[in-house]
């Protein structure tokens, strides 16, 4: 049988991530094709603030969301202490998780993969005079654009071919590709007619405030201060079902003045820019394989896709289960062809 020929669409986080680990696990024995409507910087993944801070997915169970964080944290964990951190744009950030009312689990099922997670002491607390309760801790941070552009560099130097292409129909794919890997992001519900998965738009500003060294996030998660190497983003909003990509002013002050009544010296804050992105959300990230047959002739499709407000957090985990979906269809395709040789 002649190799495989693998497409993955989609050159967001999770497509870059989900082609990189298939070239480096199923080595020479398929060819894969990176296809993409857009590329950094024009995907929702260049948008996000790239903080290592699960968000939780309530249709998927906890020990593999945490199987998923830790496959990540350890791999970019590894890249950071490399000579490779600083390109890949990866850097551990310490910083508070506080909230304004008593938790009703104190320790996050993330807690003993970031690195130092504890409470936060009275002293501590003094900082935030609004909030009674706090967690502290180390995690990691991907500055997005250098880190999608350091994958897509492995990508390259591991062999894989990257074509600018809009997908109208996998199915369109069929004459060129055995396998179809589908990492749209919020495409797909176009591409996949997927009416589970809608977008939560998020507003973001990121401004010049190279004081700021620690992160805090107010507990709902809805405000933040995250810093990066190059600027401090600050966030944020999460808007169910809305597709608006323009900024909106009034949104950019409200933003601005809730970070500053948690970390005043923002006010000093330069070079504001300000951004949009929406969240490709869903229940459940949709990891799964799927047959697609018209008159006899077959697709293999895998599908990736659904990462909500955390695929920076898993994207590593969800990419290595992907690969193994893309092993067990290569498997399969095997198999098939040795019976059609009897
Ligand atoms: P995308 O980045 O949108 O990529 C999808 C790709 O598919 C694009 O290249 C697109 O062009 C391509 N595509 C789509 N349709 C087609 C088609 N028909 N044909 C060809 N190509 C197609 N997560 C965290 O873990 N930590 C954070 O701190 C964090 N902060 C965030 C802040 C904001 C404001 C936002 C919006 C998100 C944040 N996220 C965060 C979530 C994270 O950004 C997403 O989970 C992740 O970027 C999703 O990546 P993706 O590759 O699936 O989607």
């Amino acid at each position: 049988m002649a190799a495989p020929r693998v497409a993955v669409v989609g050159a967001g986080l999770i497509g870059l991530s989900t082609a990189l680990h298939i070239a480096e696990v199923i080595p020479s024995c398929c060819s894969i094709t990176l296809l993409s409507e857009q590329f950094s910087p024009n995907t929702t993944s260049d948008v996000a603030a790239g903080m290592l801070i699960p968000h939780t997915y309530p249709g998927t169970p906890i020990h593999v969301q945490k199987q998923w964080f830790k496959e990540t944290f350890t791999y970019l964990f590894t890249i950071s202490n490399s000579a490779e951190g600083s390109e890949a744009g990866i850097h551990l950030v310490s910083g508070w998780q506080v909230f304004k009312n008593p938790l009703e689990a104190e320790v996050p099922f993330w807690s003993d993969i970031v690195l130092g997670f504890r409470l936060m002491s009275a002293a501590e607390l003094q900082k935030f005079p609004q909030h009674n309760h706090g967690q502290a801790f180390t995690t990691l941070k991907c500055e997005c654009p250098p880190y999608l552009l350091w994958l897509e560099k492995r990508l390259k130097a591991n062999g894989v071919q990257i074509q600018t292409r809009k997908v109208a129909d996998l199915w369109e794919l069929h004459s060129e590709y055995d396998i179809v890997v589908n990492c749209a992001g919020i495409g797909a519900r176009q591409l996949v007619g997927d009416q589970q998965l809608f977008p939560i738009r998020g507003q973001v500003l990121k401004v010049h405030a190279p004081w700021v060294k620690n992160f805090i996030r107010d507990g709902d998660g809805l405000t933040y201060i995250y810093p990066g190497i190059h600027s401090v983003t600050l966030g944020g909003t999460r808007e169910k079902e809305s597709w608006c990509l323009s900024p909106d002013p009034g949104t950019t002050k409200d933003i601005f003045d809730r970070c500053c009544s948690l970390e005043p010296s923002l006010q000093r804050a330069q070079d504001i820019r300000v951004k949009v992105g929406l969240r490709p959300s869903r229940s459940c990230v949709r990891l799964q394989r799927e047959v697609l047959s018209q008159g006899g002739a077959k697709l293999l499709v895998v599908h990736n896709y659904g990462h909500g407000a955390g695929g920076f957090s898993v994207h590593r985990g969800t990419a290595k289960e992907a690969a193994h979906l893309v092993g067990e269809c290569i498997a399969a395709l095997e198999g098939s062809s040795s019976k059609a040789k009897l």
